[in-house]
């Protein structure tokens, strides 16, 4: 966790992930007509459009000005942040602050995004998803507050979107028939068949459904609603399951009226746009038709406990790891997010706490190993009016709870006895400034997500931009009063009554309690019914059947960038990709290692020894020096496996590790230094060190399955087709799930500590490598000479110099077989894939496959899987010479791979319109086009080999698919009988299943 994500949004649709700060290529300064420049002219006072400009900021820490305004008849609150940023983002966010489990502010997410009075037809949100050049749409439902952010890289296309997403919000049609579809309703188990069972279907429904199956997020919801009880924090934004059918259409319209208003919401807009149009445009389509309200929002205070509290909860067995018990200590800071300094602090202050193998609380209760990892939810948390802190551990035992509890307190003690060493601090401010020079292509998005939480409790947002501000205050509080951070420890953390204990434990029946719940739920709603209201029903569900809409959200960053491949003029002769971008000061290096020589029973240990290699210690640093060193020096230094398939052949590919890392100019000796260290003595002296880096890998990778069930799916459907497919479910599929665990169950890990040095002569050998920097063009000439250097270090005690290498792996022996996998889980819905061997990238029929993947997605398999099926998501994709079927969190299993067939006869049948295709390929190409980070320039060609003449051929290629190429395609290669396909199933106990011999049950 990373100190400026301020705002954690608990979103329910997708993962914003790591907000991160880009700087900007300094240029901008020599020009006059820069937005940045430009913006600084407006004053304190003039009135634009209805708006009044409060404040005018330079924020130059990260390059833009801040333009704050108010506007005058409803009190909407507006920022634009302007910035020499191509990316353009706009972000409405209102204050939604609900009062039961219902997941109301989740269900009219969902459902204001399905019509509104201008835009009438069903999805206009989904159909400009379709239709337009947005590099990001979508929408977040957080705890307190609801966000609309879109981003394009076009002046229309802003123009266009931002008309829809008004439009959405403030008026939307709200039918009733979108509030069935989305929220919940009661409908035959077969839609056409009047005789079956009635049973609860709906969009948010099964989300819920699915997202209360993962016990992390489980988890993490009970700490947040039993910290702060009283209020709004107290219950499910998303909706609890068995709640979600107690909500009614009028209290959604009536939620919709109270909380959707200008007067509760923050609009905020971002990039090189001019600020007038967007004023312009938001005043005449959205907020001259309102009056001033005075929303009733606001959060209060959560009243102070004076004595702790501690609650047990339960969760379902996870059949891969052992079982665990979950302690949390929690306590809110008593701080208000919105004093911006105080947050600043606690989050560093939480990040010296826990973070790193140098922290204190790594040391007692990581390092002894009383549990597998820190609980999920850990460190500071500023997602809420009040910020809280929380410590625990996962996969304990229940009677160390008193324990782990009595560790915590004497930690703090031991905190505030003796303070952080000041060499931390600097690691940590160091990390900061690295964070805010690391370019991102979603800059805009990022800001937005960091000032919502605050801003939506009225705080500054402006004051939060200014980093380097809050830096020089916390210089000056800690050389004032070098105690600083220990009396707020003791402050928040130990004077603090306010305190939650949650322990959460395995119970073998929760499974089935939760379903006999259910049924009780279903069994009340039913029997309330008449005979017309069923008829009813039967009727409304007939036409949901026919009813089938939206697309898959996904979108793919490939770049296309120009550069330049040379040798190193080092005798080594390693091959090195050197690509000039304007990084902002920051060197990026990357190495490809060829795994060719590894002996074939090593391969299961490679994404373990990728996992410690960096943290064991190496050269003279032992562990906790060798972490301070890479934090001080390095924005990070990292290997992972990779593995790339040839993009003419589909039985050859590259097998390796990626070594990746970043670091300033300036520190580029100590990071090539810290390299050379890891390549020539890593230590693999240290069982403890290994078996607590063992243990939290394996409880990451179990606790992954219940949210990319379907990735594991679709690892484990290809693993028959293509030699890459096979060592895709080695490295990071099902078998590796279970080898891990094998070896967290080992009693001793020498023979694993043994066999890390065998593999590490394998890999981390110069022989067998590539290298890309990407650099400013002034320092690249320097950073080449620092790699030569780097090279013959670590070749010079190499005395069996292999003359030949080899990159590619090529198997002509191998034959694709078919098979079908079922692995039950302990969860109550299913992830499903079916895949299918095709062609490669340069193959004539893989533009074709590409689009048709594309428009089966959008026209077809999300309509049926999600809208039909009920399941969060499903759709079609290629790629390494596979398609792919999948769904995710979905309530069937063998109706779906029927689906998958069915969605082939679609295609055949010809039953779509050029306007279908068209919005597939534009799609396609807008994939093909989104924005690429300096950082990672040059990466797409450097991993696959791929050149912008490979690009461009099959852009063309593209292009001139045709409806009948589609039809051609989806016969030859999907049609039964075809090709060889492999399935997979990941979900719960099915009967059907295992009396059924083609299947191998796992
Ligand atoms: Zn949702």
């Amino acid at each position: 966790r990373w100190v400026f994500v301020g705002a954690r949004l608990t979103n329910n649709d997708l993962s914003l992930g790591k907000s991160s700060f880009q700087g900007q290529n300094p240029s901008w300064r020599f020009r006059s007509t820069s937005a940045t420049e430009r913006a600084l002219q407006y004053q304190a006072g003039q009135k634009i459009h209805g708006f009044t400009v409060k404040e005018v900021v330079a924020v130059p820490d990260l390059f833009l000005t801040a333009v704050k305004l108010t506007h005058d008849n409803t009190g909407a609150q507006y920022l634009h942040a302007a910035r020499d940023d191509k990316n353009n983002l706009f972000s409405v966010q209102l204050r939604t602050t609900p009062m039961d489990n219902t997941g109301v502010p989740h269900i009219l997410e969902h459902t204001v995004l399905c019509g509104s009075e201008k835009y009438p037809c069903r999805d206009p949100f989904f159909k400009m998803l379709n239709r337009s050049l947005s590099t990001f749409m979508n929408a977040f439902t957080a705890s307190d507050f609801t966000m609309y952010p879109f981003s394009t890289q076009n002046g229309k296309d802003f123009q266009n979107l931002l008309s829809v997403y008004l439009d959405a919000v403030f008026f939307p049609c709200l039918r009733e028939l979108d509030f069935w579809q989305e929220g919940w309703r009661l409908e035959n188990e077969n839609p056409t068949d009047p005789t079956s069972p009635l049973v609860f279907k709906g969009v948010v429904f099964n989300e819920m459904k699915g997202a209360f199956s993962d016990n992390e997020r489980v988890y993490a919801q009970h700490l947040q609603n039993k910290l702060y009880p009283d209020h709004t924090y107290g219950v499910v934004s998303g909706g609890e399951p068995l709640a979600i059918p107690d909500l009614s259409w009028k209290q959604l319209k009536h939620f919709h009226a109270t909380h959707y208003h200008p007067s509760n919401a923050r609009f905020f807009t971002y990039g090189d746009l001019p600020l007038e149009q967007h004023l312009k445009q938001i005043q005449e389509e959205a907020l001259s038709k309102f009056e001033r309200t005075e929303p009733d929002t606001a959060v209060p205070n959560q009243p102070h406990w004076d004595r702790p509290v501690r609650l047990p909860i339960q969760y379902h067995c996870s059949s891969f790891i052992s079982d665990a018990v979950v302690v949390s200590f929690r306590c809110p800071s008593l701080c208000s997010i919105t004093d911006t300094f105080e947050g600043f602090t606690l989050s560093l202050l939480s990040s010296l706490m826990i973070s790193g193998p140098n922290s204190p609380f790594y040391k007692t209760l990581i390092e002894p190993k009383i549990g597998t990892d820190f609980s999920s939810v850990v460190g500071y948390d500023g997602s809420t009016k009040e910020a809280s802190f929380s410590i625990g551990l996962q996969g304990m035992a229940e009677e160390d709870t008193e324990k782990v509890k009595q560790i915590i307190v004497q930690t703090i003690d031991e905190i505030i006895a003796n303070g952080f060493e000041e060499e931390r601090i600097e690691a940590l401010l160091h990390k900061i400034e690295i964070q805010m020079k690391h370019q991102s292509t979603s800059f805009g998005l990022s800001l937005a997500s960091y000032i919502a939480s605050c801003w939506n409790h009225d705080g500054d947002p402006v004051q939060l931009l200014k980093i380097s501000d809050s830096v020089a205050q916390f210089r000056k509080a800690l050389k004032d009063n070098p105690r600083f951070l220990q009396e707020k420890v003791l402050h928040y953390f130990k004077d603090n009554t306010h305190r939650l204990t949650l322990s959460m434990s395995p119970d073998e029946a929760y499974l089935e309690k939760q379903v006999k719940a259910e049924q009780e739920k279903l069994q009340k709603k039913v029997q309330a019914l008449s005979e017309s209201d069923k008829k009813d029903i039967y009727e409304k569900g007939k036409l949901y059947a026919n009813t089938y809409r939206r697309i898959a959200r996904q979108r793919h960053e490939k770049d296309a960038c120009i550069c330049l491949m040379v040798l190193s003029p080092s005798d080594i002769c390693v091959p090195v990709q050197y690509c000039e971008q304007p990084t902002n000061g920051m060197v990026y290096f990357r190495a490809m290692c060829s795994l060719n020589t590894l002996p074939e029973d090593l391969k299961l240990y490679v994404p373990l020894f990728c996992s410690v290699i960096t943290k064991m210690g190496c050269g003279g640093l032992d562990y906790r020096q060798q972490a301070q060193q890479m934090e001080l020096k390095t924005g990070g230094m990292s290997i992972s496996t990779s593995v790339n398939p040839d993009y003419s052949n589909m039985d050859m590919y590259e097998q390796g590790v990626l070594l990746s890392s970043s670091c300033l100019e300036r520190n580029l000796p100590d990071m090539f230094h810290l390299w050379s260290d890891i390549f020539n003595s890593p230590h693999f002296d240290d069982e403890e060190r290994l078996r607590v880096l063992v243990m939290m890998s394996a409880q990451e990778l179990a606790n992954g399955i219940s949210y990319s069930g379907h990735m594991y799916a679709m690892t484990r459907a290809a693993r028959s087709l293509t030699p890459i497919g096979e060592l895709q479910e080695t490295f990071g599929g099902m078998e590796q799930v279970k080898f891990m665990k094998r070896i967290a169950e080992m009693p001793d890990l020498t023979q694993v500590l043994r066999t890390l040095p065998r593999i590490k002569r394998h890999i981390l050998n110069p022989l067998n490598m590539r290298c890309a920097v990407n650099a400013t063009p002034q320092k690249m000439s320097d950073a080449t000479g620092q790699l030569d250097n780097f090279m013959s270090n670590v070749a010079s005690n190499k005395k069996d110099r292999k003359p030949v290498r080899s990159d590619i792996t090529e198997e002509p022996n191998f034959k694709p077989c078919q098979m079908k996998t079922f692995f039950p889980m302990p969860f109550p819905i299913n992830f499903v894939s079916e895949c299918i061997r095709t062609v490669p990238f340069t193959h004539e029929d893989y533009a074709s496959l590409n689009i048709l993947s594309r428009m089966m997605t959008a026209k077809y398999l999300h309509g049926e899987i999600r809208e039909k099926g009920g399941a969060y998501g499903g759709g079609a994709r290629v790629g390494g010479g596979l398609f792919t079927f999948y769904s995710y969190r979905d309530p069937n299993s063998l109706q779906t791979l029927s689906t998958f067939r069915k969605s082939v006869d679609w295609v055949r049948s010809g039953q779509f319109t050029q306007q279908d295709i068209d919005e597939a390929k534009l799609s396609v190409f807008s994939a093909v086009d989104s924005p690429v980070a300096p950082s990672n320039k040059g990466m797409g060609r450097f991993l696959s080999g791929i050149t912008d003449e490979l690009k461009q051929a099959h852009r063309e290629r593209l292009f001139a698919v045709t409806d009948k190429s589609l039809v051609d395609v989806a016969g030859r290669y999907l049609g039964i009988g075809q090709r060889t396909c492999g399935v997979a199933i990941l979900g719960p106990e099915n009967d059907t299943i295992k009396k059924d011999p083609s299947w191998v049950v796992k």
